[in-house]
């Protein structure tokens, strides 16, 4: 088994391939070497190496790699004629980690290793510059003992010992800078930051670069369990196997003079996707001067220079004289990096991010990476790139991010107004964009507000159905309670409106009509702005712009619909959302929430009559008022899905959910309907249930109502035949919800073909229809093949069955939810991404059983995950025909299935 790879002067023993085991900086720097690129030489220890190390332990591994290691080194002395260890012509070098998948800056380097007292002093000589050497060597002795020596502090508030030192010998001197400090000072803070790892280890520095090596080395392999590493690989799904390697490099140096500099550079626009070469470098420094931000770095090219310039307000002049690009004051270094950059794409076909540095005139690489980017750039230089034949479709459709789709369709801030911004809270990105608006905090104040032409952000401790006009209105939601399937995010992200919520630290009262967040009283008409896509709240008014969906946008989805087997469906309850979905794709409606039409106009009214009223002849009464009205939504969602599926589910929630609960309203309802206050509120207590969500709801209201599902029913039929007659092409779906037991299911799609025979025989005409029902109670998964006697379709709730198969409440979940992710205890929420390992083996038995009786039955997912990529490509995996989701996420279900079918 080999475990070191050398790689210098054009030569490599990895390539890029080799990912896996070299880790995707080693690979990278292995294959620029094949490329004839200029890399400082070096060799990688595996990643299985750091499975060992953290096995076996630092002993054995040394053991195992010592001869390997000696070996690389001689190598590298070989190509550099330099030697380690040596006082007279020292070999200095970086030791960096590199895993497989990129984690910045979770893992330590330790840069100038080699360093001591003797190679201080050839160093200065040969460099001439005594300063440049001194302050590498103190640097590295402060590297040294910080990540390897572990004297870094562990928690942020405690100051690095070093630092302290530094602090106090500037005081001394009555400096403040570090460029002041000269060389006598900085051999003053050698001597002193040697004390102090003394005091610390009880041991001397060690001199012996050997022994520096193998501290380095080893410090990379323990950095992979480090507590910041795990945490990243849990948020981020980076298993724990895949391990660490570790490269060694020689050193070259952007801080040597005038005449060396470092940058970093991008072969394409990282924000706009724009195929334009750009990057910044400083000269005269270290990479992490660049990071750091103290001096203002310069552009690379002319171009991008005056750019910059313009933006800032520099005259041209002023520009060439003090922040001169590359390209004018290194400019065959610049043209080298820019052919360099030109072949790196061609060779990878995609866009590079890389690292240089130059060294008294000569260019080095020192890593490339397919650069991170914008949603927008992402589809832009995917499209390109295709269009120039470089990549073929499906790798065009594998190159998206589905999630990041999602930034095209909402409007976002203005990135340099978004730098200034102050956030004053957190809470969980519930629905995508950007909104700015005036503080309310109640539905009817943000409709007046609105009325006004005012833009409002609605603050709610949690939102109920009777928000929704409210919600409408708004630019965006804020709440304190609730988790990403709550009623705000769910509606949220119907009608793709920005939404924050379970901002648990935010304080709302609603009396005194005021919110606290960050430290500061927000009353009503106080500017807030919400970016639901991070979840932060910033104080004031941050300006937003509209997204364009331009013709790679479209480019896309055209593809999408080219490859993929599963169609996409949208959750939509009005004809407008519907319109919307089916504008980015939406291929039927999978979910029509029949409750949220409930709350329009003056519907409520006849519904709480409904729900007021004390026998089946009341209930009739007001039921009759409320058909006209559904037959008329039906009407609309029909004719905008003409051609498609329509999935109407019955009514689902809870009935204390529309009743009104302040006195002031309930008074006013009494008068209407007469009867008196106390007759209002003892129905209201009536209703109260102490576990609402496992209580009167579902399919138990229509079994209990009949009527219910009658008026349903009828208002469903009869829209179907005005539609039908209208020379639209119809094909209604009725959806019983919550359905936990064959008998449940039965009596409802009896109600139903029974109302339906009725309207045909009144109509003399009739209309093909079918009865399904949701899976969502975890019985219905496990007597699937029961219930599919009776159904002609399936859809998965996996809002509830997520719900009902871990026993947390949707709603209050969020609570202890951050505290588990946090600890852990969960990778993520599983109202978000659906849980495959537990809830996915229920979906796959609901799916197995209920075809094992039906081999025809169609099947599809309406729950949040519908519009999440992993469980969009599970469930298309299993063979359901669609996946339903909110509008807005239709675009990234569209992707994510064709990527589930291209992966097979
Ligand atoms: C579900 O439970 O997954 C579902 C789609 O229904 P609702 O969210 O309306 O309960
Ligand atoms: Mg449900």
């Amino acid at each position: 088994m080999k475990r070191v790879y050398t790689f210098g002067d054009g030569k490599a023993e990895g390539n890029a391939e080799m990912r896996n085991l070299l880790g995707g900086k080693g690979a990278n720097l292995a294959e620029m070497n094949l490329l004839g690129m200029p890399v400082p030489p070096g060799f990688t220890i595996t990643t299985e190496v750091c499975n060992q190390y953290t096995q076996d332990g630092r002993d054995a591994v040394v053991r195992l790699i010592q001869k390997d290691v000696e070996a690389a080194i001689a190598h590298v002395e070989s190509l550099t004629g330099k030697k380690f260890d040596d006082p007279a012509n020292p070999l200095l070098v970086s030791v960096r980690s590199g895993a497989r998948a990129s984690m910045p800056g979770m893992m330590d380097t330790v840069l100038n290793l080699g360093m001591n007292d003797a190679t201080v002093a050839s160093l200065a000589e040969k460099s001439g510059n005594p300063r440049f050497a001194w302050d590498s060597y103190r640097r590295f002795v402060q590297m040294y003992g910080d990540v390897v020596l572990g004297m870094k502090p562990k928690s942020k508030a405690d100051i690095d010992p070093f630092e302290e030192i530094m602090e106090k010998v500037k005081e001394q001197k009555g400096v403040k800078l570090d460029t002041e400090l000269d060389v006598d000072d900085l051999k003053n803070l050698v001597k002193l930051f040697k004390v102090a790892v003394k005091d610390f280890t009880g041991k001397d520095f060690p001199d012996s670069a050997w022994e520096q090596l193998w501290g380095g080395i080893c410090a990379v392999f323990d950095s992979w369990m480090n507590e910041r590493a795990i945490l990243y690989r849990r948020m981020n799904q980076i298993p724990e196997e895949w391990g660490t390697a570790v490269n060694v490099q020689a050193m070259v140096y952007g801080n040597m003079g005038n005449n060396s500099a470092t940058g970093v550079a991008f072969s394409r626009d990282a924000a706009t996707g724009e195929n334009m070469f750009n990057g910044e470098y400083l000269i005269n420094a270290q990479g992490e001067d660049v990071v750091a931000g103290i001096r203002t770095p310069q552009q690379i090219t002319v171009e991008g220079s005056r750019r910059w310039a313009a933006l800032q307000g520099i005259s041209e002049d002023d520009r060439k004289n003090k922040y001169p690009s590359l390209e004018e004051s290194m400019p065959d270094c610049a043209a080298e990096l820019i052919a360099i950059a030109n072949r790196l794409e061609d060779y990878y076909k995609d866009m590079q991010d890389m690292e240089f540095t130059i060294q008294d005139g000569k260019l080095w690489m020192l890593q490339t990476r397919n650069g991170k980017r914008t949603g927008a750039a992402m589809v832009k230089i995917a499209m390109d790139l295709l269009r120039a034949g470089q990549i073929d479709e499906k790798t065009t459709l594998m190159r998206m991010e589905p999630q990041k789709l999602d930034e095209l369709l909402h409007p976002v801030f203005d990135k340099a107004a978004l730098k200034r911004a102050k956030v004053v809270a957190k809470g969980l990105p519930a629905s995508p964009g950007a909104a700015a608006g005036q503080v309310v905090f109640s539905a009817e104040d943000a409709e007046a507000w609105a009325e006004k032409k005012k833009k409002v952000v609605l603050v709610r401790i949690e939102t109920s159905p009777e928000d929704l006009r409210g919600m409408a209105v708004a630019q965006g939601i804020l709440t304190m309670r609730g988790g990403m399937t709550s009623h705000a995010a769910v509606v949220a992200r119907g009608m793709g409106k920005c939404c924050v919520s379970g901002a648990g630290e935010i304080k709302v009262d609603y009396k005194a009509k005021t919110v606290e967040m960050g430290g500061k009283v927000y009353n009503e008409g106080d500017w807030i702005s919400l970016n639901g896509s991070t979840g932060e709240v910033y104080d004031g008014q941050v300006p937003t712009t509209e997204p364009e969906l331009g013709g790679d946008f479209g480019a896309i989805m055209n593809l999408a619909a080219k490859y993929t087997k599963t169609l996409v469906r949208t959750n939509a309850d009005t004809p407008r959302d519907a319109k919307q979905a089916r504008n980015f794709g939406a291929q039927g409606i999978g979910l029509c929430r029949t409750e949220h039409m409930f709350f329009e106009g003056d519907r409520i009214k006849a519904v709480r009559e409904m729900i007021l009223s004390n026998d089946v002849d009341g209930r009739r009464n007001a039921l009759k008022k409320l058909l006209p009205m559904q037959r008329g939504d039906f009407e609309g969602i029909f004719e905008a899905m003409d051609g498609y599926g329509v999935t109407i589910r019955l009514l689902d929630p809870p009935l204390h959910e529309f009743v009104p609960h302040q006195t002031a309203t309930q008074k006013e309802l009494a008068q209407e309907m007469g009867l008196t206050l106390e007759e209002v509120k003892a129905k209201v207590d009536s209703l109260e249930e102490f576990n609402p969500m496992l209580g009167h709801r579902g399919c138990r209201l229509g079994i209990t109502y009949p009527e219910i599902t009658e008026m349903q029913t009828r208002a469903i039929i009869e829209a179907a035949l005005n539609m039908k007659a209208r020379g639209i092409d119809v094909h209604p779906e009725i959806m019983i919800p919550l359905v936990g037991t064959l008998k449940e299911i039965q009596n409802q799609a009896d109600v139903i073909n029974i109302t339906a025979a009725k309207v045909f025989e009144e109509r003399g005409e009739s209309v093909p229809y079918k009865v399904g029902t949701m899976i969502e109670v975890p019985r219905a998964a496990l007597t699937a093949d029961q219930i599919a006697t009776v159904a002609d379709f399936f859809s998965f709730g996996t809002n509830d069955l997520t719900q009902m198969t871990f026993g947390y409440s949707r709603d209050d979940a969020p609570k202890f939810l951050k505290f588990y992710k946090e600890h852990g205890i969960i990778k993520t929420d599983p109202f978000e991404v659906l849980d495959q390992e537990g809830v996915g083996q229920l979906v796959r038995m609901g799916v197995e059983k209920g075809r094992a009786t039906k081999p025809e039955l169609k099947v599809g997912i309406c729950g949040e995950h519908g519009g999440e990529p992993s469980s969009v490509k599970f469930c298309a995996k299993l063979g359901m025909n669609y996946v339903s989701c909110s509008p807005y996420r239709v675009p990234i279900a569209r992707v994510a299935a064709a990527q589930a079918a291209i992966e097979g």
